[in-house]
């Protein structure tokens, strides 16, 4: 997959050669697309994956040759963020006549009042400055086609929800927005439901260059719907090859066929498996034949499972030695490596056992429409 097959101008193929880039990043493959269509958009994603071209290269796309006045407003929690973004869309437009300008605070007014006033395609801006010029009506939103909200998490950590929320009160509320956070607390997701219309939620997992890191996160989601969430995330990221632990075995079948459902082909294995079968599962999950396989505890004991990416507990493992064990099948071969645990309300108790033993906290991670405390 390129560049050019996401459906990019060549003003920004040409400063992506210039840039080096050659291949597009997971996030960049699945959000590029939808927001070139004007989908709105939650983009679960950390730094590192490439998830600011993911927005600033469609932003930039959609500004070509359209008339100069303020049309994308970027909010983003700090300085360092505001100046890296601007420099991101300065980048991808360096073959376009698309304006940036970066408004922060703790700098002189003027310039920046100066640079509204003369009108520019795109602002980039902290909430508290920018909420300045907008009082003092420096500033005209009347026009504004995209707003992107970067970092959603951390502005909301920083106690910006009311700033936020006076400048959204004065965007026209026909427009896109995309909106990408490193997590999905409540706080985050109340937000989407305000402000997104119909979003599509793009999720990647980390790319890490640490051959050893493991990036755990417990996904709240009700009993019955456990499912669903996992042909959510199956078919919403780049997942290569995902081992999946279920408590039963009729569990584990239950998977399988449910995926089967959903078009994802997947393997079992589990005790009523002949070794042979099961060495064969594993065979064609290693090759990459299966994408996923599905397994019960007891049945990939003293097998060789190295260089899978991503574990998923569709169950709470009971005991949390089995956790430690599991986990240590990703990460370990792999370049990258999570491990999910699917938490029904029953099992809160189980992930507080395992956080205790293996003495860290597990970050939750909650999907819209998903979560049992929403
Ligand atoms: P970000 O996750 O947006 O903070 O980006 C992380 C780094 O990856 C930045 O230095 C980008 O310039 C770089 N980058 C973004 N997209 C690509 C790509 N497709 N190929 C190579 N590098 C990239």
């Amino acid at each position: 997959m390129t560049f050019a097959d996401l459906g990019l101008a060549r003003p920004l193929l040409d400063a992506l050669h210039d840039a080096g880039y050659e291949r597009p990043t997971p996030i960049q493959r699945e959000a590029i697309p939808l927001a070139l269509l004007g989908r709105d958009l939650i983009g679960l994603a950390q730094t590192g994956t490439g998830k600011t071209a993911s927005f600033t290269l469609p932003v930039v796309h959609r500004l070509l040759g359209g008339p100069r006045r303020t049309r994308v407003l970027v909010l983003t929690p700090t300085r360092e963020l505001c100046l890296q973004v601007e420099e991101s869309v300065r980048k991808y437009s360096s073959r376009s006549p698309v304006d940036v300008i970066p408004v922060y605070g703790g700098v002189g007014y003027e310039p920046q009042e100066k640079a509204l006033r003369r009108g520019v395609d795109v602002v980039v801006a902290t909430p508290g400055r920018l909420l300045d010029h907008l009082e003092k009506r420096n500033v005209d939103f009347t026009y504004l086609e995209t707003l992107v909200l970067d970092e959603a998490d951390r502005m909301l950590d920083m106690g910006f929800a009311p700033q936020i929320n006076r400048i959204v009160d004065q965007i026209p509320r026909y427009r896109q927005t995309l909106l990408f956070s490193a997590t999905m607390p409540p706080e985050v997701e109340a937000l989407g439901r305000k402000y997104l219309r119909k979003p599509v939620v793009v999720q990647v997992g980390r790319r890490s260059s640490a051959a050893t890191t493991v990036t755990h996160a417990v996904y709240p989601v009700p009993r019955h719907r456990k499912n669903e969430l996992l042909v959510h995330l199956l078919t919403n990221s780049d997942h290569e090859s995902v081992l999946v632990f279920t408590r039963t075995k009729s569990g584990a079948d239950r998977v399988v066929s449910d995926l089967a459902q959903a078009k994802i082909h997947a393997g079992a294995m589990h005790a009523d498996k002949s070794q042979r079968e099961r060495i064969q599962a594993l065979e064609d999950f290693k090759s990459g034949k299966l994408r996923v396989l599905v397994a019960t505890d007891i049945a990939q004991r003293g097998l060789d499972i190295s260089g899978i990416t991503h574990v998923i507990n569709f169950d709470v493992p009971q005991q949390p030695e089995d956790y430690v064990h599991r986990i240590g099948r990703t990460g370990r071969a792999a370049s990258t490596g999570d491990a999910y645990t699917f938490m029904s309300a029953e099992e809160i108790g189980m992930v507080r056992t395992i956080e205790r033993t293996i003495g860290q906290e597990i970050p939750r991670v909650s999907v819209p429409g998903f979560d049992f405390g929403t």
